[in-house]
Protein backbone atom coordinates (compact mmCIF):
# COMPACT_ATOMS: atom_id res chain seq x y z
CA UNK A 1 0.00 0.00 0.00
CA UNK A 2 1.00 3.31 -0.84
CA UNK A 3 0.49 6.60 0.69
CA UNK A 4 1.84 8.89 -2.07
CA UNK A 5 3.34 9.21 -5.73
CA UNK A 6 5.91 10.64 -7.20
CA UNK A 7 6.13 11.32 -10.67
CA UNK A 8 10.20 12.26 -11.77
CA UNK A 9 10.83 13.93 -15.05
CA UNK A 10 14.17 13.80 -16.50
CA UNK A 11 16.16 13.54 -19.44
CA UNK A 12 19.01 11.93 -18.47
CA UNK A 13 17.99 8.16 -18.66
CA UNK A 14 20.93 6.82 -15.96
CA UNK A 15 19.60 9.31 -12.99
CA UNK A 16 16.22 8.55 -13.91
CA UNK A 17 16.11 4.97 -13.74
CA UNK A 18 18.14 5.49 -10.63
CA UNK A 19 16.07 7.38 -8.64
CA UNK A 20 13.34 5.90 -9.16
CA UNK A 21 14.71 2.20 -8.97
CA UNK A 22 15.91 4.10 -5.04
CA UNK A 23 12.61 5.48 -4.72
CA UNK A 24 10.55 2.06 -5.23
CA UNK A 25 13.28 0.60 -3.31
CA UNK A 26 11.87 2.62 0.18
CA UNK A 27 8.60 1.80 -1.57
CA UNK A 28 7.76 5.27 -2.82
CA UNK A 29 5.38 4.64 -5.27
CA UNK A 30 7.46 6.67 -8.02
CA UNK A 31 7.34 6.88 -12.05
CA UNK A 32 9.65 8.00 -14.31
CA UNK A 33 9.42 10.05 -17.14
CA UNK A 34 11.79 11.72 -19.64
CA UNK A 35 9.95 14.40 -20.82
CA UNK A 36 7.74 17.24 -19.91
CA UNK A 37 5.30 15.98 -22.76
CA UNK A 38 5.03 12.83 -20.75
CA UNK A 39 4.64 13.98 -17.45
CA UNK A 40 1.70 16.45 -18.64
CA UNK A 41 -0.01 12.87 -20.87
CA UNK A 42 0.46 11.34 -17.21
CA UNK A 43 -1.03 14.10 -14.93
CA UNK A 44 -4.02 14.31 -17.28
CA UNK A 45 -5.00 10.82 -16.31
CA UNK A 46 -3.28 10.19 -12.89
CA UNK A 47 -3.07 12.41 -10.07
CA UNK A 48 0.32 12.98 -7.97
CA UNK A 49 1.53 14.12 -4.58
CA UNK A 50 4.37 15.73 -5.83
CA UNK A 51 6.42 16.03 -8.97
CA UNK A 52 10.50 16.25 -9.39
CA UNK A 53 10.85 17.96 -12.70
CA UNK A 54 14.22 18.88 -13.97
CA UNK A 55 15.01 22.18 -15.74
CA UNK A 56 17.17 21.27 -18.36
CA UNK A 57 15.20 19.16 -20.76
CA UNK A 58 16.60 19.68 -24.36
CA UNK A 59 14.41 19.64 -27.34
CA UNK A 60 10.33 19.85 -26.49
CA UNK A 61 9.46 22.18 -23.02
CA UNK A 62 11.93 22.86 -21.29
CA UNK A 63 11.01 22.65 -16.98
CA UNK A 64 9.34 25.99 -16.66
CA UNK A 65 7.24 25.63 -19.60
CA UNK A 66 6.43 22.27 -18.32
CA UNK A 67 5.70 23.55 -14.83
CA UNK A 68 3.05 26.03 -15.85
CA UNK A 69 1.29 23.52 -17.88
CA UNK A 70 1.34 21.35 -14.72
CA UNK A 71 0.20 23.81 -12.47
CA UNK A 72 -3.30 24.28 -15.18
CA UNK A 73 -3.55 20.61 -14.98
CA UNK A 74 -2.58 19.93 -11.11
CA UNK A 75 -2.62 23.32 -9.30
CA UNK A 76 -2.14 21.27 -5.62
CA UNK A 77 0.40 18.97 -7.02
CA UNK A 78 3.76 19.96 -5.28
CA UNK A 79 7.09 20.17 -7.43
CA UNK A 80 10.49 20.42 -6.45
CA UNK A 81 12.93 21.48 -9.51
CA UNK A 82 16.36 19.85 -10.20
CA UNK A 83 18.80 22.12 -10.99
CA UNK A 84 22.54 22.46 -11.82
CA UNK A 85 24.67 25.08 -10.58
CA UNK A 86 24.33 27.47 -13.68
CA UNK A 87 20.50 27.22 -13.87
CA UNK A 88 19.52 27.88 -10.21
CA UNK A 89 18.26 31.05 -11.77
CA UNK A 90 15.79 29.50 -13.68
CA UNK A 91 14.64 27.86 -10.58
CA UNK A 92 13.98 30.92 -8.91
CA UNK A 93 11.69 32.07 -11.60
CA UNK A 94 9.95 28.42 -11.21
CA UNK A 95 9.03 29.24 -7.27
CA UNK A 96 7.83 32.37 -8.29
CA UNK A 97 5.81 30.08 -10.82
CA UNK A 98 4.45 28.08 -7.73
CA UNK A 99 7.11 25.25 -7.51
CA UNK A 100 7.61 24.40 -3.91
CA UNK A 101 11.84 24.30 -4.13
CA UNK A 102 14.36 23.10 -5.82
CA UNK A 103 17.50 20.77 -4.93
CA UNK A 104 21.02 20.92 -6.65
CA UNK A 105 22.38 18.34 -8.66
CA UNK A 106 24.44 16.26 -8.16
CA UNK A 107 21.01 14.86 -6.06
CA UNK A 108 21.68 14.16 -2.55
CA UNK A 109 18.98 11.54 -2.27
CA UNK A 110 18.58 11.94 1.52
CA UNK A 111 17.61 15.60 0.60
CA UNK A 112 15.30 15.18 -2.32
CA UNK A 113 13.78 12.64 0.14
CA UNK A 114 13.15 15.35 2.55
CA UNK A 115 11.94 17.78 0.81
CA UNK A 116 9.72 15.46 -0.49
CA UNK A 117 8.22 14.84 2.70
CA UNK A 118 7.96 18.79 3.32
CA UNK A 119 5.86 19.39 0.14
CA UNK A 120 3.73 16.25 0.98
CA UNK A 121 2.48 17.97 4.06
CA UNK A 122 1.80 21.26 2.30
CA UNK A 123 -0.45 19.36 -0.22
CA UNK A 124 -1.94 17.86 2.52
CA UNK A 125 -2.82 20.81 4.65
CA UNK A 126 -3.77 23.30 1.57
CA UNK A 127 -6.48 20.26 0.81
CA UNK A 128 -7.76 20.05 3.73
CA UNK A 129 -7.88 23.84 3.70
CA UNK A 130 -10.10 23.42 0.46
CA UNK A 131 -12.42 20.42 2.31
CA UNK A 132 -13.00 22.94 4.92
CA UNK A 133 -13.86 25.42 3.29
CA UNK A 134 -16.36 23.33 1.23
CA UNK A 135 -17.97 22.05 4.52
CA UNK A 136 -17.96 25.61 5.69
CA UNK A 137 -19.83 26.52 2.37
CA UNK A 138 -22.26 23.81 2.25
CA UNK A 139 -23.06 23.39 6.52
CA UNK A 140 -22.38 27.17 7.85
CA UNK A 141 -22.86 30.39 5.10
CA UNK A 142 -26.49 28.93 3.13
MG1 LIG B 1 18.51 17.63 -17.99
Amino acid sequence: MHYFNVLVVDDEEDFLETIVKRMEQRKIDATGVRSGEEALDLMKKRSYDVVILDVKMPGGMDGIETLREMKKIQPITEVILLTGHASVETSIEGMKLGAFDYVLKPVKLEELLAKVADAIQKKDSQENKIRSAQINKVLRYW
